[in-house]
């Protein structure tokens, strides 16, 4: 099995809950190879999973009760798995972390689990960008699905786990991170139309094709995302309605689409939407013609789009990009929402310390902190990890 578990997590449940786990679930965070700001727009999106995620070590318990603990929270959360939406509750920010878990185990009490100790360990940065949450969602519905022997497909449990984003935690996510999270194929990206939920695994497999993907988490605070995220999702939705279509996914004259606009906003954002569903489609199209090399020209294109139509990158992101092309990469972009958050980058296997060599050179030049490099390969979606690993 190829995995980042960490040993030691049967251990510190053993010490923290004075017991032994019943079983171990890890669930993968995932980058988003291409198709930004399409999921809400109805369109393509092309995540992969990464070998980083969250696992979870899972027991029973006949009290009704959640307790959470995670070796990256400082604080313990008790609470009943009857109860509504978590957001509701208003906790305090100190157990904001442990409404993932609780409300995972609140959507699927309706199908037949129950209470739980859980105890979250993680190798992937919070709030980067890569799908913490859904990865810890995913593990925790994972781990709960098997204590209570409750059998639900990936694809079903993708959409709980998004359900309890949106509805317990309070957060209108698609339905990107969760599919990745728990569909993904080792060595593939996973295709998913945002309209239908259909989705096919993509062969990609960069070290074959004498490639590396290098993920920086730039570690810009993306303090604006919330606000910026909800008006780009307002913009569009302004311009489809003006264009007479349900979606912008369905836009299929470009150019009569931005001759009918009159503000100009509106028109880069359909630019935008429509080109970069355009090169998802391109984008498999060469992986599925084992031309995974040529991928750097649409990542390029993509960041330029996010840069100057969409208007959603940020200067480390550009930096971090800029810095890779000029140091030999085939091609980089700013991945996630926005102003804030990691860089995707895809280069030649035997450039790849050139290329992290040049961007944590040009943070420096700028004063800024050191980015923070990972390094992964396409992963494969939850998995049960042995006991004692
Ligand atoms: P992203 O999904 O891009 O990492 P989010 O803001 O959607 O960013 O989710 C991050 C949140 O998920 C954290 O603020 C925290 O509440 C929760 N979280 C993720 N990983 C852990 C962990 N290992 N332990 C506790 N909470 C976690
Ligand atoms: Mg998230």
């Amino acid at each position: 099995m190829i995995t980042n578990h960490a040993p030691g997590l049967t251990e510190a449940f053993g010490t923290a809950f004075g017991r032994a786990p019943e079983c171990v679930w890890r669930a993968p965070g995932r980058v988003n190879l291409i198709g930004e700001h399409t999921d809400y727009n109805d369109g393509l999106v092309l995540p992969f999973a990464l070998l980083q995620g969250v696992s979870v070590a899972a027991a029973r318990r006949d009290d009704g009760v959640v307790e959470v603990r995670s070796l990256q929270a400082p604080t313990a959360v008790t609470a009943p798995v009857d109860g509504g939406p978590v957001v509701a509750e208003g906790w305090p920010p100190d157990r904001g972390w442990a409404a993932y878990p609780v409300g995972m185990a609140r959507v699927l009490r309706e199908h037949g689990t129950g209470g739980a100790s859980l105890l979250v360990d993680s190798d992937l940065p919070q709030g980067a960008g890569l799908s913490s949450s859904a990865a810890l969602e995913c593990a925790t519905a994972l781990a709960l699905c098997h204590l209570y022997g409750v059998e639900i497909g990936r694809a079903d449990l993708a959409r709980l786990a998004q359900r309890a984003e949106n509805e317990q935690v309070g957060m209108p996510c698609g339905l990107m991170d969760q599919a990745a999270s728990l569909l993904s194929v080792p060595h593939h990206a996973l295709l998913l139309d945002c309209r239908s939920g259909l989705w096919s695994p993509i062969p990609f497999d960069p070290a074959e094709a004498g490639l590396a993907v290098l993920v920086v988490d730039t570690r810009a605070s993306h303090a604006l995302t919330g606000g910026e995220y909800a008006r780009r999702r307002a913009e569009c939705e302004e311009a489809a309605s003006l264009l007479g279509v349900e979606a912008l996914r369905d836009v299929k004259d470009l150019a009569g689409a931005l001759g009918t606009l009159r503000d100009p906003v509106l028109r880069r954002r359909v630019q935008h939407v429509v080109t970069e569903n355009h090169r998802v489609e391109a984008a498999a199209g060469l992986l599925r013609a084992g031309a995974a090399g040529e991928l750097g020209a649409m990542l390029n294109a993509s960041h330029l789009s996010l840069r100057d139509q969409f208007e959603v990158s940020w200067p480390e992101a550009d930096t971090a990009v800029d810095a890779a092309l000029r140091a030999g990469a085939r091609g980089g972009r700013m991945v996630g929402a926005g102003f804030g958050g990691s860089v995707l980058v895809l280069t030649p296997g035997d450039r790849a310390d050139r290329v992290r060599d040049a961007i944590a050179a040009a943070y420096d030049e700028r004063g800024w902190a050191s980015p923070e490099f990972i390094e992964t390969i396409p992963a494969g979606g939850g998995y049960r990890v042995p006991i004692g690993w």
